[in-house]
């Protein structure tokens, strides 16, 4: 469904500047910006997907990855299409390169996606699969319709998102889980297609300070973004600027589409990295997407104890109390109950 988008920018002549992402496009009357969602007709600007759904399913959270808010509640995850990074190893890339006919969607209103939550047993909404801030205006308005229901809501982004956006969702929005792709616009460029790192940094400052409950992302890709330096420095922002309790998730890269010609990132290579990033300073680092691996595990910051045994996706026991170690009394950060 088209609807007319929230953040735009008259420029005269009938150019049109969009305030959704942070690539701020520029578009002329008739083209689309470079996500391909968003139309300028006549010098307003469109969405094209309001409400476009590719793909519905309803997970553990666990699976965004999300391993401190609620763990083991589950979620009704809805994406659509489009993407404003395109990275070209993105394990979601039907839908994230995306061009006009080559997937189907349907529509599914704000309420519905409410209602379907609901009628599924889920505590909440997570717009995921393909990068939630393209159809900005859906996901605003199925937040807004989720918490008036009392459900928790959740973006999977890489947070390229603009500051007016993030602050317009913000009252809406529980939970951010955020990719950090690299630490240097270099590494930004060859992943993800935008030479910029400092501005989404800046973004996940924001959200924290906006209150949300944040998690960040780092698929380590063999010979991109898997150097201790460059690996050191994302782990040292994060304890300096979000706090040590922040979950950091160093998950493995499976090959896809232009990288297919690489390598599984090594398991030796994401211990070296959960290793870097206690060094660091940081409590909770998690080894992913490695089904079994210890570091799958929550154990208790300050005595050690084995809080929560995973097996991929499954809680095997959980023995976090009142959202505290049972042992040492510790309060563990996130949201337990
Ligand atoms: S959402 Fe981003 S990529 Fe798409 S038109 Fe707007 S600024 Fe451009």
């Amino acid at each position: 469904m088209k609807v007319e988008a929230l953040l735009s920018e008259q420029l005269g002549n009938g150019a049109v500047r969009c305030g959704t992402c942070q690539r701020r496009c520029t578009i002329e009357p008739g083209d689309e910006g470079w996500c391909k969602t968003r139309r300028n007709e006549d010098g307003k600007l469109y969405s094209l997907i309001y409400g476009e759904v590719s793909s519905a399913s309803v997970n553990p959270i666990e699976k965004k990855p999300v391993l401190h808010f609620h763990p083991g509640s589950r979620w009704l995850s809805l994406g659509s299409v489009g993407c404003n990074f395109r990275c070209p190893g993105c394990q979601n890339w039907k839908l994230s390169h995306w061009t006009r006919g080559s997937t189907s969607t349907r529509f599914l209103s704000p309420e519905d996606s409410v209602t379907a939550a609901k009628a599924s047993g889920c505590i909440g909404l997570s717009w995921t699969f393909n990068e939630p801030t393209i159809w900005f205006e859906y996901t605003l308005d199925a937040a807004k319709a989720a918490k008036r229901a009392g459900l928790h809501t959740n973006y999977v982004t890489n947070g390229s998102i603009t500051p007016e956006a993030l602050a317009t969702i913000a009252p809406y929005l529980d939970v951010f889980r955020v990719d950090i792709k690299g630490f240097s616009a270099d590494t930004y460029e060859r992943i993800g297609n935008v030479a910029e790192a400092a501005s989404i940094l800046e973004t996940i400052s924001q959200a924290k300070t906006h209150g949300m409950h944040v998690e960040l992302v780092t698929n380590i890709i063999p010979r991109f973004n898997d150097s201790a330096n460059e690996l050191r420095s994302i782990a040292t922002w994060i304890k300096d600027n979000l706090g040590p309790e922040t979950p950091w998730h160093v998950t493995r890269f499976y090959p896809h589409l232009q990288l297919a010609h690489l390598p599984p990132t090594p398991i030796a290579d994401l211990e070296a990295a959960r290793t870097i990033g206690t060094e660091a300073g940081l409590w909770y680092v998690y080894v992913g997407n490695v089904p079994g691996h210890p570091w799958e595990n929550t154990y208790c910051h300050s005595c050690g104890e084995l809080l929560i045994e995973r097996r991929a996706l499954d809680i095997l026991a959980n023995r976090v109390e009142g959202g505290r170690c049972p042992t040492c009394g510790e309060r563990i950060p996130g949201t337990f109950e």
